[in-house]
């Protein structure tokens, strides 16, 4: 048994067999085979392995007859290493000693020896170890044959483990049969990260290096709840994970059982807490855990989840179907925040042109330099708004003069709407996210020309701290406690009052619960949490006095230390809702 601590960012805890992506990217089905087919399964593996040899053979004389001869010596190399006989007597000795299938066996040997690769001290040779991981994967192939269950076509359920997911790949994870998914990058709001919270499926990120110490069809569990990933656990550790999902399975359905009850806190103080979604599915699981609206539906995902381009009817279709289901409850749909990690197919030059992709050519800034983009996601919104209660929202505004230029391509997008002679209303507030310093510190002015705020807290940390949101190595570093962010959020909160303003803070702090009471004691009164976190949310809420509340958030603002502030937030909310962490919910 093997435990790997990472980045708790999707809360759960699941098992199941190993899926390695990037390794085999399809199911290994069996770990053992029978005593009595050890024979017949040492001469599948023999005659696959053969066929290996084979089709490198093939492709060594492809590259020395079109490219030269050191060419087709990268393929030599492959050759010498899959008929070794070494290799072949490790992989048997497995099978018959241990009775493994050939395809679990196979894939152990090849991660032995990826991992005493990648250790060897040389840079040259740890890179050659991907070498061995696509002779891994040739072998899988040859074995598995017709039999092999890919990725995009899944059967049964698996965990899936990766280096990375980018975005794209985790939002086309098929969620019936993804039990839960762990990389060895990525950081806490990192957008893979929110994806993962969003189909609801248990994740873990940022745990280093550890592929090289499982084989697919591995038992794993997958906590993303304390943020641990544990291979090959024994009976007693599995048998105490099996409980803790069981139990809170329960509590999440006592605590969606109250969902009907409102969101106010014990002296009457009403504070909306709504979803933050990224399908339009998802409007029902805020439904269903009481949510009051949506209060940031990340639109970008109808292009990474498509190979094309999206329509202005699909657009509007995916509007549509949110405010149907929402059911005259506000929506505040964001235009598009592609750019930096979320970059879908048809925009990969974006990548290669920023430098950092977080200060480049992302967000809103896009939006406005490819107008037709813009213009189609802003007509469709206008269209859908005839059918309900719909507010725009732009990302990442950094100066007056960017939201005074989408303002203005609104007002272009209106004329072209009354021309075309469609049904629209034209007369839905539009706000702003408060997610740069800039746009923090000069929120007076922008209040007096915005209808209101979402303080995105996720980019707003990154950018005030200078630590990048999906990078492990600084992670400790990313804190939504430190002083500086309390002083920005209160001055936003200050600004919106002063303007009469809505404000709302939408960014993963808005989950915390620690944070609750702290946001409430700042004067939030609206908040924009995930789907899953929402009933907890508002049963912070309903546990606090708005008195109390300022007193956290003074005392708070007096303290000079991330870590300090983290845990005197930490200890309050204890002490205000004991019961969220009881074994048993009373309730
Ligand atoms: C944020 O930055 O806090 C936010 C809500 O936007 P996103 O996480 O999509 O960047
Ligand atoms: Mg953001």
């Amino acid at each position: 048994m093997l435990v790997k601590r990472g980045i708790a960012v999707s809360p759960g805890v699941n098992f199941g067999p190993a899926l390695i992506l990037g390794a085999e990217d399809f199911r290994i089905p069996r770990q053992f085979v029978s005593v009595n087919a050890i024979d017949t399964e040492i001469a599948r593996l023999k005659s696959a392995l053969d066929a290996v040899c084979e089709e490198i053979a093939v492709n060594e004389k492809l590259a020395s007859d079109k490219l030269g001869e050191q060419y087709g010596a990268i393929f030599a190399a492959h050759l010498q290493m899959v008929s070794s006989p070494r290799l072949r007597e490790e992989i048997e000795t497995l099978i018959r000693e241990k009775c493994y299938s050939p395809e679990h066996a196979s894939s152990r040997v090849f991660r032995r020896y990826t991992k005493l690769v990648q250790h060897l001290g040389d840079n040259y040779l740890a890179e050659r170890a991907s070498d061995i991981i696509d002779l891994e994967k040739r072998l899988l192939k040859q074995l598995l044959g017709e039999k092999r269950e890919e990725l995009s076509n899944l059967t049964t359920p698996i965990i899936v483990l990766a280096n990375n997911l980018t975005p794209s790949e985790t939002a086309g994870l098929a969620k019936e049969f993804v039990l839960g998914f762990a990389t060895e990058v990525g950081g806490r709001t990192s957008h893979t990260s929110i994806l993962a919270g969003a189909l609801e499926i248990p994740a873990v990120v940022g745990l280093g290096e550890f592929l090289s110490d499982i084989s697919g069809g591995d038992m794993v569990i997958v906590d993303g709840n304390n943020g641990e990933v544990i291979i090959d656990p024994d009976e007693e550790t599995l048998a105490k994970y099996k409980d803790t999902g069981e139990r809170q399975r329960s509590m999440a359905a006592r605590l969606a059982s109250r969902r009907k009850i409102r969101s106010e806190t014990k002296d009457g103080t009403r504070i909306h807490v709504m979803g933050n979604i990224e399908f339009p599915n998802e409007v029902e699981h805020c439904a269903e855990r009481g949510a009051d609206g949506i209060g940031l539906y990340r639109t970008e995902f109808l292009y990474l989840q498509s190979n094309t381009e999206p329509t202005e009817e699909v657009h509007y279709d995916a509007y549509c179907k949110v405010v149907q289901a929402a059911q005259n409850r506000p929506i505040v749909i964001r235009t598009l925040d592609l750019g930096a990690d979320k970059i879908p197919r048809g925009y990969r030059h974006l990548a290669k042109e920023g430098m950092n992709p977080a200060l480049g050519l992302r967000s809103v800034r896009l939006s406005l330099r490819d107008l037709p983009l813009f213009k189609t996601q802003l007509r469709a919104i206008f269209r859908a708004a005839v059918h309900g209660d719909v507010r725009i929202m732009f990302p990442l505004i950094s100066t007056l003069l960017e939201w005074r230029q989408a303002k203005m391509i609104v007002g272009d997008v209106l004329e072209d709407l009354e021309e075309r002679g469609v049904e629209f209303n034209p007369n839905i507030p539009i706000g702003m996210m408060v997610e740069v310093p800039a746009a923090a510190l000069l929120a007076e002015e922008f209040a007096e020309e915005v209808d209101f705020f979402s303080i995105g807290t996720n980019d707003l940390i990154q950018y005030t701290l200078a630590v990048d949101r999906s990078d492990p190595a600084v992670s400790p570093l990313y804190n939504s406690s430190d002083p500086s962010i309390l002083r920005l959020i209160k001055m936003v909160v200050e600004a919106a009052h002063k303007k009469n303003i809505p404000v709302t803070v939408c960014g993963q702090m808005s989950s915390d619960l620690k944070s609750i009471p702290l946001l409430a004691g700042l004067g939030i009164r609206q908040i924009s949490a995930t789907p899953l976190a929402i009933p907890e949310v508002k049963e912070v809420i309903r546990h606090l006095t708005i008195a109390r509340a300022e007193e956290i958030a003074a005392h708070a603002m007096t303290i000079d230390v991330a870590r300090d502030v983290e845990s005197y937030l930490r200890g309050e909310l204890y002490k205000i809702c004991p019961d969220l962490f009881d074994e048993e919910l009373p309730l």
